[in-house]
């Protein structure tokens, strides 16, 4: 796609997993940008330390569940909304060293991830 030619025709288009996958990395790089202003600001008050956030560097799995965000959709609305998901995101340190980032994953949890994190082959595949 070349810049410019996102319109809300061609996102209304796409299919819901597109949907999702496409939302949630909007909403991650969101709550990275906020995540990293605050850490900016924490470093600041503490005089530049680092030392305590290196410590909990490292990848961890989680599920979550994402709102589509599409008007009168019955899963995202309501009083106790039930979302779409749970899907596997993997989080890990950014190569810059600042902050985390994080991977959609799916339903279906890769062999690899599974070993790695100690997933039961009965939870690997959601929904
Ligand atoms: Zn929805």
């Amino acid at each position: 796609m070349e810049p410019g030619q996102i319109t809300r025709e061609w996102l209304e288009s796409l299919d819901v997993a597109e949907f999702i996958k496409i939302a949630s990395m909007i909403h991650d790089i969101q709550r990275e940008r906020e995540e990293a202003r605050h850490r900016k600001l924490e470093e600041r008050r503490r005089g530049g330390s680092r030392a305590r956030e290196k410590a909990h560097r490292g990848r961890s799995l989680q599920l979550e569940r994402v709102k589509c965000g599409k008007e009168g959709c019955k899963k995202c609305s309501g009083e106790q909304p039930e979302l779409h998901g749970p899907y596997w995101y993997l989080y890990r340190p950014k190569k810059s060293g600042e902050g985390r980032t994080s991977e959609y994953i799916g339903k279906m949890l890769p062999e690899e991830l599974a070993r790695e994190f100690g997933v039961p082959e009965d939870e690997r595949r959601l929904g």
